[in-house]
Parts: structure tokens; C-alpha cells; sequence
């Protein structure tokens, strides 16, 4: 099993070292021709996504990487990648790949510049440590879009088939439950 972390910009080493660290190998994706090798499981992390998607433009990578979205290969996006995935982002014009059917809000969870810390019900878990950095909440979520987790009344984790978007950020936290977990689901029919 091989997952191709997004290595453009952002906190993509602390998703590697957690997948690493459950024996999945990890393909930087930095410019076109990575996107050549064979990989099972893409990951986009956090940073900034307006960065992320001109990026991802700018380097010719985007197209093929949508492609591969919507041919269903399991995506984990956390904070700027949830932002990559929406089909609406209330507070930003610009849309990226646009294959996941929630709006989203960007900078928008906890307070406007600061991050924080909380534990909190994931579904599929129950409790998990979550950390939020200047995060977007999903404001709306489409029909078959199913809801993992609601934070001080904001949704902050979702999937929708092979994608799963979390506000908060499971690389920066010593648990490595929620990752044993996306390894071993089926994406949603
Ligand atoms: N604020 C960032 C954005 O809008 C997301 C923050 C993060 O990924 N930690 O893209």
C-alpha cells in the first residue's frame, strides 16, 4: 500500500511520519512526473489553500490529481486539503477540485488567528485529540455526504465515498487511531 502525500506547501512530513509509522510508504507529490508512480491513497494537508491549488495549477498537477479523485481513490484532506475538496467555499471565489459535495468556511473555526486544542467525539472512535489551526468548518453538507464529527456545534469532520475532510489536524497529535482507522475503511458506496 502506498500513499502520495501532497508535498507542495503545508504539514505534509507529519502525515508521512504517521503512515510511516503503520508501514504504509509515502510518495511525495512535488511536481508532474510524481504523479507517474503508482500510489492507493492520496493525502492533502493542511496549509494554505489558496497557495495549495495555485500551486497545483502552476505545476500542471491539478487535472490529473482531480482525475484521480473522482476515479475514487481514498483521500484524506485535512484543513486546507477539506478546503481543496468543497464544491462551495462561502468566503473564497475561487473553487478547486470541487469533488466533494459541502460549503465550506475558511478561517472560520475558533478563534479568526489562533489555534486550539480539544478533545472530542469522532464517530467512528468516540473520543479523539483534535487541534485546529485557523481551520475552515463545513457549514453545509450535500445528500450521501455522511457526518463524523461535530465540534462545539460546527462540523468538522465528513465523508463523502472515498473522501474523508477534517477541520483539525490528526498528524499533530500522538494518536494514531484515526489513521488505523481510514486505512482500514471501505470508501462509502
Ligand atoms: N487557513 C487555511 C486556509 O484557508 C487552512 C489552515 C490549515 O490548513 N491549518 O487554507
Amino acid at each position: 500500500m502506498k500513499a502520495a502525500v501532497l508535498a507542495l506547501q503545508g504539514a505534509f512530513i507529519e502525515h508521512e511520519k504517521k503512515l510511516s509509522s503503520l508501514g504504509i510508504s509515502c510518495l511525495e507529490l512535488r511536481e508532474k512526473s510524481d504523479l507517474e508512480q503508482s500510489f492507493d491513497l492520496l493525502v492533502l494537508p493542511g496549509g494554505e489553500s489558496t497557495v495549495q491549488g495555485k500551486l497545483l495549477r502552476e505545476l500542471d498537477m491539478f487535472d490529473t490529481l482531480k482525475a484521480r479523485i473522482e476515479d475514487g481513490i481514498k483521500v484524506l484532506a485535512t484543513c486546507a486539503g477539506m478546503i481543496l475538496l468543497a464544491d462551495k467555499i462561502e468566503n473564497d471565489q475561487r473553487l478547486h477540485f470541487a469533488t466533494m459535495p459541502v460549503t465550506v468556511k475558511r478561517n472560520a473555526y475558533g478563534r479568526q488567528l489562533g489555534s486550539f486544542y480539544t478533545e472530542d467525539q469522532f464517530k467512528p472512535l468516540g473520543k479523539i485529540p483534535m487541534t485546529f489551526i485557523r481551520a475552515p468548518y463545513i457549514k453545509e453538507a450535500g445528500k450521501d455526504v455522511e457526518i463524523l464529527a461535530t465540534t462545539q456545534g460546527r462540523i468538522t469532520a465528513a465523508r463523502y465515498k472515498n473522501q474523508l475532510a477534517l477541520s483539525f489536524h490528526p498528524e499533530l497529535n500522538d494518536d494514531l487511531r484515526l489513521y488505523e482507522w481510514w486505512l482500514r475503511e471501505k470508501p462509502l458506496p
